[in-house]
Protein backbone atom coordinates (compact mmCIF):
# COMPACT_ATOMS: atom_id res chain seq x y z
CA UNK A 1 0.00 0.00 0.00
CA UNK A 2 1.82 3.31 -1.15
CA UNK A 3 0.25 6.47 0.86
CA UNK A 4 1.16 10.02 1.40
CA UNK A 5 4.22 10.75 3.90
CA UNK A 6 5.39 13.84 5.45
CA UNK A 7 9.31 13.73 6.47
CA UNK A 8 10.06 16.59 8.80
CA UNK A 9 14.07 17.40 8.26
CA UNK A 10 13.88 16.02 4.83
CA UNK A 11 17.38 17.55 3.62
CA UNK A 12 19.00 15.83 7.10
CA UNK A 13 21.62 12.87 6.92
CA UNK A 14 18.83 10.22 7.91
CA UNK A 15 16.37 11.86 6.70
CA UNK A 16 17.57 11.77 2.75
CA UNK A 17 18.15 8.31 3.19
CA UNK A 18 14.56 8.34 4.57
CA UNK A 19 13.10 9.85 1.76
CA UNK A 20 14.89 7.88 -0.80
CA UNK A 21 13.62 4.47 0.98
CA UNK A 22 10.28 5.96 0.68
CA UNK A 23 10.10 6.99 -2.77
CA UNK A 24 11.78 3.69 -3.57
CA UNK A 25 8.47 2.45 -1.81
CA UNK A 26 6.37 4.11 -4.00
CA UNK A 27 4.86 6.50 -1.79
CA UNK A 28 4.60 10.14 -2.29
CA UNK A 29 6.41 12.64 0.04
CA UNK A 30 5.93 16.33 1.05
CA UNK A 31 9.43 16.80 2.89
CA UNK A 32 9.76 19.65 5.39
CA UNK A 33 13.22 21.75 5.15
CA UNK A 34 13.59 25.18 6.38
CA UNK A 35 15.21 26.52 2.62
CA UNK A 36 12.91 24.64 -0.14
CA UNK A 37 14.78 27.01 -2.39
CA UNK A 38 18.13 26.75 -1.62
CA UNK A 39 19.10 24.11 -4.87
CA UNK A 40 22.64 23.51 -3.19
CA UNK A 41 21.06 21.94 0.30
CA UNK A 42 18.11 20.34 -1.59
CA UNK A 43 19.94 19.23 -4.64
CA UNK A 44 20.23 15.30 -3.36
CA UNK A 45 16.96 14.94 -2.55
CA UNK A 46 15.72 16.51 -5.71
CA UNK A 47 18.07 14.27 -7.86
CA UNK A 48 16.84 11.04 -5.98
CA UNK A 49 14.79 8.08 -8.33
CA UNK A 50 11.06 9.27 -8.15
CA UNK A 51 11.78 12.52 -7.11
CA UNK A 52 8.73 13.64 -9.22
CA UNK A 53 6.77 12.20 -6.14
CA UNK A 54 8.65 14.57 -4.26
CA UNK A 55 7.48 17.61 -2.68
CA UNK A 56 9.40 20.12 -0.57
CA UNK A 57 7.92 23.04 1.61
CA UNK A 58 9.04 25.36 4.11
CA UNK A 59 8.91 24.34 7.78
CA UNK A 60 11.13 25.65 10.93
CA UNK A 61 10.54 23.81 13.87
CA UNK A 62 10.51 27.25 16.20
CA UNK A 63 6.95 28.21 13.75
CA UNK A 64 4.53 26.80 15.80
CA UNK A 65 2.28 26.09 13.31
CA UNK A 66 4.74 25.41 11.02
CA UNK A 67 3.26 21.94 10.15
CA UNK A 68 -0.66 22.86 9.96
CA UNK A 69 -0.75 23.15 6.44
CA UNK A 70 1.98 20.49 5.29
CA UNK A 71 -0.04 17.91 7.25
CA UNK A 72 -3.62 18.48 5.86
CA UNK A 73 -3.60 15.62 3.60
CA UNK A 74 -0.98 12.96 4.20
CA UNK A 75 -1.49 9.70 5.93
CA UNK A 76 1.52 8.71 8.06
CA UNK A 77 4.10 11.68 9.43
CA UNK A 78 7.88 10.97 10.15
CA UNK A 79 9.45 13.49 12.49
CA UNK A 80 12.74 13.83 12.32
CA UNK A 81 14.03 17.72 12.36
CA UNK A 82 15.55 18.27 15.56
CA UNK A 83 19.04 20.13 15.99
CA UNK A 84 21.93 17.25 16.35
CA UNK A 85 24.68 19.23 17.54
CA UNK A 86 27.32 18.11 20.50
CA UNK A 87 28.41 22.20 21.44
CA UNK A 88 26.40 24.67 21.41
CA UNK A 89 26.52 28.10 23.07
CA UNK A 90 22.99 28.65 24.68
CA UNK A 91 21.72 24.97 24.93
CA UNK A 92 18.35 25.97 25.75
CA UNK A 93 18.06 27.72 23.06
CA UNK A 94 19.78 26.04 20.25
CA UNK A 95 18.98 22.40 21.13
CA UNK A 96 16.08 22.16 23.90
CA UNK A 97 13.82 24.95 22.79
CA UNK A 98 13.42 23.56 19.08
CA UNK A 99 13.72 19.78 19.62
CA UNK A 100 10.84 19.95 21.87
CA UNK A 101 8.79 22.83 20.34
CA UNK A 102 8.78 21.67 17.22
CA UNK A 103 7.57 17.92 18.42
CA UNK A 104 4.89 19.74 20.19
CA UNK A 105 4.12 21.35 16.65
CA UNK A 106 4.13 18.51 15.04
CA UNK A 107 1.96 16.46 16.97
CA UNK A 108 -0.49 19.25 17.44
CA UNK A 109 -1.09 19.27 13.96
CA UNK A 110 -1.08 15.96 13.13
CA UNK A 111 -3.86 16.23 15.78
CA UNK A 112 -6.20 18.56 13.78
CA UNK A 113 -5.11 16.82 10.39
CA UNK A 114 -8.12 14.12 8.78
CA UNK A 115 -6.19 11.55 7.72
CA UNK A 116 -2.45 10.53 10.04
CA UNK A 117 -2.99 7.28 11.03
CA UNK A 118 0.77 7.21 12.72
CA UNK A 119 3.29 9.61 13.64
CA UNK A 120 7.26 7.86 13.80
CA UNK A 121 9.41 10.22 15.74
CA UNK A 122 12.89 9.82 15.10
CA UNK A 123 13.99 9.77 18.85
CA UNK A 124 17.41 8.33 19.77
CA UNK A 125 19.38 6.31 22.15
CA UNK A 126 20.04 9.51 23.66
CA UNK A 127 16.70 9.66 25.15
CA UNK A 128 17.01 5.90 26.94
CA UNK A 129 20.81 6.78 28.54
CA UNK A 130 23.46 9.03 28.78
CA UNK A 131 25.41 6.79 30.93
CA UNK A 132 25.56 3.33 29.83
CA UNK A 133 26.08 0.91 32.91
CA UNK A 134 28.49 -1.74 31.56
CA UNK A 135 26.21 -4.30 34.07
CA UNK A 136 22.64 -3.43 32.70
CA UNK A 137 21.32 -4.49 29.12
CA UNK A 138 18.87 -1.86 28.15
CA UNK A 139 15.84 -2.23 26.79
CA UNK A 140 12.95 0.19 25.50
CA UNK A 141 11.79 0.50 29.17
CA UNK A 142 14.94 2.43 30.10
CA UNK A 143 14.91 6.49 30.13
CA UNK A 144 17.30 9.33 30.22
CA UNK A 145 16.79 10.90 33.74
CA UNK A 146 20.50 11.99 34.12
CA UNK A 147 20.98 14.47 31.21
CA UNK A 148 20.44 18.40 31.84
CA UNK A 149 21.41 21.63 30.03
CA UNK A 150 24.74 21.47 31.45
CA UNK A 151 25.29 17.82 31.29
CA UNK A 152 25.02 16.44 27.57
CA UNK A 153 22.49 18.88 27.02
CA UNK A 154 21.92 17.60 23.36
CA UNK A 155 20.71 13.78 24.86
CA UNK A 156 18.55 15.96 27.19
CA UNK A 157 16.99 17.76 23.56
CA UNK A 158 16.20 14.27 22.90
CA UNK A 159 15.27 12.96 25.69
CA UNK A 160 12.99 15.73 26.62
CA UNK A 161 11.43 15.70 23.37
CA UNK A 162 10.19 12.07 23.37
CA UNK A 163 9.01 12.78 27.15
CA UNK A 164 7.03 15.24 25.71
CA UNK A 165 5.92 13.28 22.64
CA UNK A 166 4.50 10.60 24.88
CA UNK A 167 2.56 12.87 27.26
CA UNK A 168 1.03 14.41 24.36
CA UNK A 169 0.02 11.50 23.47
CA UNK A 170 -1.36 10.64 26.51
CA UNK A 171 -3.46 13.45 27.29
CA UNK A 172 -4.88 14.53 23.97
CA UNK A 173 -5.72 10.58 22.59
CA UNK A 174 -5.48 11.23 19.08
CA UNK A 175 -6.67 9.47 16.48
CA UNK A 176 -3.40 8.24 15.07
CA UNK A 177 -0.84 6.01 17.03
CA UNK A 178 3.11 7.06 17.89
CA UNK A 179 5.92 5.30 17.37
CA UNK A 180 9.37 6.44 18.62
CA UNK A 181 12.94 4.82 17.01
CA UNK A 182 15.71 5.15 19.32
CA UNK A 183 18.92 4.93 17.07
CA UNK A 184 22.82 4.97 18.85
CA UNK A 185 25.55 5.80 16.39
CA UNK A 186 23.87 6.51 12.84
CA UNK A 187 27.00 6.00 9.67
CA UNK A 188 27.39 5.17 6.78
CA UNK A 189 27.31 6.74 2.99
CA UNK A 190 26.08 10.90 3.00
CA UNK A 191 23.95 11.36 0.08
CA UNK A 192 24.45 15.21 0.47
CA UNK A 193 28.33 14.66 0.63
CA UNK A 194 28.40 16.68 3.57
CA UNK A 195 29.55 15.63 7.37
CA UNK A 196 26.76 14.37 9.59
CA UNK A 197 27.61 15.03 13.45
CA UNK A 198 27.61 11.27 14.12
CA UNK A 199 29.71 10.61 10.56
CA UNK A 200 32.16 13.37 12.14
CA UNK A 201 33.46 10.90 14.55
CA UNK A 202 35.49 8.88 12.13
CA UNK A 203 36.45 12.56 10.08
CA UNK A 204 37.83 12.94 13.34
CA UNK A 205 39.12 9.78 14.47
CA UNK A 206 41.22 9.32 10.37
CA UNK A 207 41.62 13.51 11.22
CA UNK A 208 43.90 13.13 14.39
CA UNK A 209 41.49 15.14 16.48
CA UNK A 210 42.12 12.15 19.29
CA UNK A 211 45.54 12.34 20.66
CA UNK A 212 45.21 8.57 21.48
CA UNK A 213 43.04 5.96 21.93
CA UNK A 214 40.37 6.23 24.30
CA UNK A 215 38.10 3.86 26.47
CA UNK A 216 34.96 4.25 24.58
CA UNK A 217 32.48 1.85 22.97
CA UNK A 218 30.19 3.04 20.81
CA UNK A 219 26.63 1.31 19.54
CA UNK A 220 26.83 1.70 15.74
CA UNK A 221 24.16 1.22 13.18
CA UNK A 222 24.00 1.88 9.62
CA UNK A 223 21.96 5.16 7.98
CA UNK A 224 20.05 2.72 5.10
CA UNK A 225 18.71 0.55 8.38
CA UNK A 226 17.60 3.23 10.71
CA UNK A 227 15.33 4.74 7.36
CA UNK A 228 14.30 0.83 6.81
CA UNK A 229 13.21 1.15 10.12
CA UNK A 230 11.27 4.34 9.95
CA UNK A 231 9.88 3.29 6.69
CA UNK A 232 8.52 0.01 8.59
CA UNK A 233 7.39 1.46 11.27
CA UNK A 234 5.04 3.89 9.19
CA UNK A 235 2.66 0.86 8.13
CA UNK A 236 3.84 -2.19 10.14
CA UNK A 237 1.10 -3.97 11.95
CA UNK A 238 2.81 -4.85 15.23
CA UNK A 239 4.69 -1.75 15.23
CA UNK A 240 4.20 -0.08 18.96
CA UNK A 241 5.56 2.28 21.51
CA UNK A 242 9.50 2.13 21.53
CA UNK A 243 11.90 0.60 19.68
CA UNK A 244 15.96 0.35 20.41
CA UNK A 245 17.87 0.56 17.21
CA UNK A 246 22.06 -0.30 16.79
CA UNK A 247 23.50 -3.08 15.59
CA UNK A 248 26.31 -3.38 17.23
CA UNK A 249 29.31 -2.36 19.36
CA UNK A 250 32.98 -1.38 18.61
CA UNK A 251 35.10 -0.15 20.74
CA UNK A 252 37.67 3.00 19.83
CA UNK A 253 41.02 0.56 19.64
CA UNK A 254 38.53 -1.72 17.25
CA UNK A 255 37.76 0.83 14.86
CA UNK A 256 40.97 2.01 14.57
CA UNK A 257 42.11 -1.18 14.16
CA UNK A 258 39.69 -1.76 11.66
CA UNK A 259 40.26 1.49 9.59
CA UNK A 260 44.49 0.50 9.87
CA UNK A 261 44.12 -2.59 8.37
CA UNK A 262 41.63 -1.24 5.46
CA UNK A 263 43.64 0.58 3.41
CA UNK A 264 43.44 3.95 6.24
CA UNK A 265 47.09 3.35 7.48
CA UNK A 266 47.94 6.88 6.24
CA UNK A 267 45.18 8.59 7.84
CA UNK A 268 46.19 10.13 11.32
CA UNK A 269 44.46 7.25 13.63
CA UNK A 270 45.67 7.76 16.84
CA UNK A 271 48.80 5.00 17.75
CA UNK A 272 49.03 5.59 21.54
CA UNK A 273 47.12 3.70 23.78
CA UNK A 274 45.30 5.55 26.62
CA UNK A 275 42.40 2.83 27.06
CA UNK A 276 43.35 2.04 30.60
CA UNK A 277 42.33 2.77 33.87
CA UNK A 278 45.07 5.54 34.48
CA UNK A 279 44.26 6.76 30.57
CA UNK A 280 40.93 7.04 31.90
CA UNK A 281 41.83 9.27 34.58
CA UNK A 282 43.96 11.50 32.33
CA UNK A 283 41.26 11.38 29.85
CA UNK A 284 38.79 12.45 32.40
CA UNK A 285 41.42 15.39 33.25
CA UNK A 286 42.27 16.42 30.01
CA UNK A 287 37.87 16.56 29.55
CA UNK A 288 37.85 19.91 31.65
CA UNK A 289 40.26 21.57 28.63
CA UNK A 290 37.61 20.80 26.48
CA UNK A 291 34.66 22.36 24.80
CA UNK A 292 31.71 21.72 27.68
CA UNK A 293 29.51 19.10 25.01
CA UNK A 294 32.67 17.39 24.45
CA UNK A 295 33.78 17.56 28.16
CA UNK A 296 30.53 16.24 29.73
CA UNK A 297 30.02 13.01 26.93
CA UNK A 298 33.33 12.06 28.04
CA UNK A 299 33.18 11.83 31.56
CA UNK A 300 30.11 9.82 31.44
CA UNK A 301 31.42 7.61 28.81
CA UNK A 302 34.72 6.75 29.32
CA UNK A 303 35.23 3.00 30.27
CA UNK A 304 31.86 2.19 29.89
CA UNK A 305 30.21 -0.19 27.21
CA UNK A 306 26.88 -0.07 26.31
CA UNK A 307 25.13 -2.92 26.32
CA UNK A 308 21.13 -3.53 24.94
CA UNK A 309 18.38 -5.63 23.27
CA UNK A 310 17.13 -5.13 20.21
CA UNK A 311 14.74 -7.96 20.13
CA UNK A 312 11.89 -5.61 19.53
CA UNK A 313 12.91 -3.85 16.70
CA UNK A 314 14.26 -7.10 14.78
CA UNK A 315 10.98 -8.90 15.28
CA UNK A 316 8.07 -6.66 15.01
CA UNK A 317 9.88 -4.26 12.33
CA UNK A 318 11.61 -7.46 10.34
CA UNK A 319 14.45 -5.92 10.44
CA UNK A 320 18.14 -7.42 9.62
CA UNK A 321 20.91 -5.44 10.91
CA UNK A 322 23.80 -4.55 8.25
CA UNK A 323 27.42 -5.84 9.67
CA UNK A 324 28.92 -3.11 11.59
CA UNK A 325 32.19 -3.88 10.27
CA UNK A 326 31.30 -2.81 7.24
CA UNK A 327 28.72 0.14 7.70
CA UNK A 328 32.26 1.74 8.64
CA UNK A 329 34.47 0.60 6.15
CA UNK A 330 31.42 2.20 3.91
CA UNK A 331 31.24 5.55 5.76
CA UNK A 332 35.24 5.80 5.41
CA UNK A 333 35.29 5.38 2.06
CA UNK A 334 32.40 8.19 1.46
CA UNK A 335 34.44 10.45 3.46
CA UNK A 336 37.33 9.75 1.37
CA UNK A 337 34.61 10.41 -2.12
CA UNK A 338 33.51 13.75 -0.20
CA UNK A 339 36.89 15.01 0.33
CA UNK A 340 36.73 14.79 3.90
CA UNK A 341 39.64 12.74 4.09
CA UNK A 342 42.88 12.19 2.84
CA UNK A 343 42.89 9.76 0.14
CA UNK A 344 45.77 7.02 0.10
CA UNK A 345 49.01 7.87 -1.82
CA UNK A 346 49.07 6.37 -5.47
CA UNK A 347 51.68 3.73 -5.42
CA UNK A 348 55.10 4.94 -6.65
P1 LIG B 1 21.06 16.19 10.62
O1 LIG B 1 21.57 15.84 9.28
O2 LIG B 1 21.65 17.35 11.32
O3 LIG B 1 19.50 16.32 10.57
C1 LIG B 1 18.79 17.16 11.44
C2 LIG B 1 17.69 17.82 10.66
O4 LIG B 1 16.95 18.66 11.55
C3 LIG B 1 18.25 18.71 9.55
O5 LIG B 1 17.47 18.50 8.40
C4 LIG B 1 18.05 20.11 10.10
O6 LIG B 1 17.79 21.09 9.11
C5 LIG B 1 16.79 19.91 10.92
N1 LIG B 1 16.65 21.00 11.87
C6 LIG B 1 17.47 21.33 12.90
N2 LIG B 1 17.01 22.43 13.53
C7 LIG B 1 15.91 22.82 12.86
C8 LIG B 1 14.98 23.88 13.01
N3 LIG B 1 15.10 24.81 13.98
N4 LIG B 1 13.94 23.95 12.14
C9 LIG B 1 13.80 23.05 11.16
N5 LIG B 1 14.64 22.01 10.95
C10 LIG B 1 15.67 21.91 11.80
O7 LIG B 1 21.27 14.94 11.61
P2 LIG B 1 20.82 13.43 11.49
O8 LIG B 1 21.93 12.63 12.04
O9 LIG B 1 20.28 13.10 10.17
O10 LIG B 1 19.64 13.41 12.59
C11 LIG B 1 18.29 13.28 12.23
C12 LIG B 1 17.50 12.92 13.47
O11 LIG B 1 18.00 11.68 13.99
C13 LIG B 1 17.61 13.93 14.60
O12 LIG B 1 16.35 13.98 15.26
C14 LIG B 1 18.66 13.32 15.53
O13 LIG B 1 18.50 13.74 16.86
C15 LIG B 1 18.31 11.84 15.36
N6 LIG B 1 19.37 10.89 15.69
C16 LIG B 1 20.58 10.94 15.01
C17 LIG B 1 21.55 10.01 15.32
C18 LIG B 1 22.89 9.99 14.61
O14 LIG B 1 23.81 9.34 15.10
N7 LIG B 1 23.03 10.63 13.46
C19 LIG B 1 21.33 9.04 16.33
C20 LIG B 1 20.11 9.04 16.98
C21 LIG B 1 19.13 9.95 16.65
P3 LIG B 1 19.00 21.93 8.43
O15 LIG B 1 19.59 20.98 7.44
O16 LIG B 1 18.30 23.09 7.84
O17 LIG B 1 19.93 22.28 9.55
Amino acid sequence: MTTHVLISGASGFIAAHTVAALLAAGHTVTGTVRRPDDSQSTAHLRALPGAERLRLVAADLEDPSAFDAHVADVDHVIHMASPFRMDVADARRDLLEPAVAGTHAMLRACARAPRVQRVVLTSSMAAVTDEPDTSHVLTEDDWNVRSSLTRNPYYYSKAEAERAAWRFVEQERPRWDLVAINPFIVVGPSLSGTISESNKLLVDLMNGAYPAVMALTWGFVDVRDVAAAHVRALTAPAANGRYLCVAGNRSMREVVALLRASGYAHTRLPRRGLDSALGNHLARLAAFTQPRGVASYLRTHLGRVPRYDCAKIMRDLDLAFRDVDQSLLETAADLVRHGHVAPAPRAA
